[in-house]
């Protein structure tokens, strides 16, 4: 991208999320000045909400755009991210990158559909970097009447990767400009002549993108449990351990723009949880 930019030094880099961070370090990393401009910072960000797991294959876009040119950019891009993430595990705990283990559950009796987009969705380019979950035989667990599967993902401790990488880019020399961008001509009107947006769903209003298709998603943050290390999961009743709590369900709605937390559901979310986990009291 750098190079594409006519070998500019100085980069203009819109929004300060996952993305835009991620962005303008690896702009850093090649010797570019970089400049974020950007509405708000970390921690009011949608990137510091994410229950943030490594999961590219998981609700990237609409099945019917995906042609063979998507899927070879789609494998490129996955691949240089699995590599540059997979870094940071290494200066675990600074970054907060890591793996988690998780316990899935199915009750046999009332199977549910699971949520997942099957793995051929994107013709499996990518299947290798993932490790591969383990089907637990009826004998090697407890739960009796469910099926169980131990999974393995690389997951982020958000708020942490995002304060820490903010600090990185400003000791390489990155500056920070809080600027609100309501329409393409103010983003033509920035001195970088190299500009990458990385707006998030703010690019629906810059530019008028009638294809962004949201999906409103909601975590319930309960206490921390410092000896909860792994996350389970059960008939849509989920539980994840974060260093800033437990993250208790996870929504996924279609279409709809709205940030603002739903209490109703998050009660109904917590309630399911709670009735959900409670029937595997008896096993434990
Ligand atoms: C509950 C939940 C669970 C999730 N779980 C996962 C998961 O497990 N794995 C996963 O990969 N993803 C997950 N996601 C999705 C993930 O959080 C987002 O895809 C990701 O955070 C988007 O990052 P971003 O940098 O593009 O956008 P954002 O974090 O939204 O950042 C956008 C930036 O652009 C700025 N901006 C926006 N509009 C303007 C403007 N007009 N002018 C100037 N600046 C502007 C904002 O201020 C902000 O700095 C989840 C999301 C939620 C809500």
């Amino acid at each position: 991208m750098a190079e594409e930019a006519g070998g500019a030094d100085d980069h203009a880099v819109l929004g300060s999320g996952i993305v835009g961070l991620a962005t303008a370090r690896l702009l850093q990393r090649r010797g570019k000045n970089v400049t974020i401009y950007t509405k708000e910072l970390p921690p009011r960000l949608t990137s510091n909400y994410a229950a943030a797991l490594w999961t590219p294959t998981a609700t990237l876009c609409d099945p019917t755009k995906i042609t063979p040119e998507f899927k070879q950019v789609f494998e490129q891009a996955a691949r240089i991210s699995f590599r540059y993430w997979n870094d940071f595990i290494g200066h675990h705990p600074t970054y907060g990158v890591h793996y988690v283990e998780g316990l899935q559950l199915r009750d046999l009796a009332n199977p549910t559909p699971p949520r997942v987009v099957p793995p051929d969705f994107y013709g499996n380019v990518i299947e290798d970097l993932h490790p591969q979950p383990i089907e637990l035989m009826p004998d090697q667990h407890p739960f009796e009447g469910y099926g169980a599967r131990l999974t393995l993902a690389m997951r982020f401790e958000a708020h942490t990767f995002l304060f820490r990488t903010l600090n990185d880019f400003y000791e390489a020399g990155g500056k920070i400009v809080i600027k609100d961008f309501k329409r393409p001509e103010d983003i033509d009107a920035l001195k970088e002549k190299a500009v990458i947006a990385c707006i998030g769903l703010g690019a629906k209003e810059v530019f008028k993108d009638e294809h962004l298709n949201p999906i409103r998603g909601q975590l319930n943050i309960l206490a921390p449990q410092a000896d909860l290390r792994y996350s389970v999961g059960l008939s849509g009743a989920s539980a994840a351990p974060r260093w800033d709590g437990i993250a208790v369900g996870n929504s996924a709605l279609y279409g709809i723009w709205d940030t603002e937390p739903d209490m109703k559901l998050a009660k109904e979310m917590i309630d399911n949880a709670a009735e959900t986990f409670s029937k595997l009291q008896k096993f434990v």
